[in-house]
């Protein structure tokens, strides 16, 4: 079969308050590089991918394009933009900018662990299904609890998953959904698979993502990152 063009957004914006630094988490260092120049690297490495658009916080455009995308000859990155004030709508602006054809890999440049065999299994189940997203089976067990914090359900556990990035989809479906989205002013999406399942109600299937495979939010995830940078 013809290979598919690809477009992969991925997402610098926002103010990371989890993490307590000046500097956004984005742009800290591990192993003596960007966080966000991981993520960047396995996507310009990746034969999957033809083009990368760049959504980082307004005003940081010519920082990124100087300190991670010349510096590390990401020759792929066609496009800087700004992003917005929530994730949803950094998507939305990325979806404006990528091509209407092929497929649109959508990721948390916070994410530096996706790898090449991440983006292949990604592509294959993007072919079959139209719509897929990265995650791995919970491996504790998770409660529901109302807003007193007393447990009200314990959800089976063998069929919960946890759910990271990248999410894709055929670049039409995404954009229909996104665009349905910020049309009815829906605000709770927390990630691109629901703006599908909830505006399209269109299936997702998941394929194997990584347990290394973490958002850095918080101190912790730096150190943790650090060790896997190590192995
Ligand atoms: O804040 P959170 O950790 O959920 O962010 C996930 C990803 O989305 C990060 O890579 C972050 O840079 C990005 N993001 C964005 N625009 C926002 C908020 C988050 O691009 N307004």
């Amino acid at each position: 079969m013809e290979k598919q063009y690809c477009t992969a957004i991925v997402l610098a914006a926002g103010s990371g308050k989890r993490m307590g630094t000046k500097t956004h988490k984005q742009y800290l260092l591990i192993g003596g590089r960007p966080v966000l120049y991981y993520s960047l690297k396995a996507f310009q490495d990746s034969d999957l991918i033809d083009d990368i658009i760049l959504v980082t916080g307004g005003g940081e455009e010519e920082y990124c394009r100087e300190t991670i995308v010349e510096k590390y000859h990401m020759t792929k990155v066609t496009r800087i933009i700004p992003g917005g004030k929530e994730r949803y709508e950094s998507v939305w602006k990325g979806l404006q900018e990528a091509k209407r054809t092929g497929y649109t890999f959508i990721h948390d440049g916070a994410r530096p662990f996706v790898d090449d065999g991440m983006i292949r299994r990604a592509y294959e189940s993007v072919c079959e299904h139209r719509a897929c997203v990265a995650g791995m089976p919970a491996k504790d067990t998770i409660k529901v609890v109302d807003e007193d914090g007393v447990v009200v359900d314990t959800p089976d556990r063998s069929r919960l998953w946890i759910v990271q990035t990248p999410q894709v989809f055929e670049t039409g479906l995404i954009f229909r959904a996104y665009e349905r989205l910020i049309s009815e002013g829906v605000t709770t999406a927390t990630d691109d698979a629901m703006a599908v399942e909830k505006m399209l109600g269109f299936p997702v299937h998941m394929f194997e993502g990584s347990y290394e495979n973490i958002k850095i939010t918080t101190p912790e995830d730096l150190e943790t990152a650090e060790a896997f940078l190590r192995k």
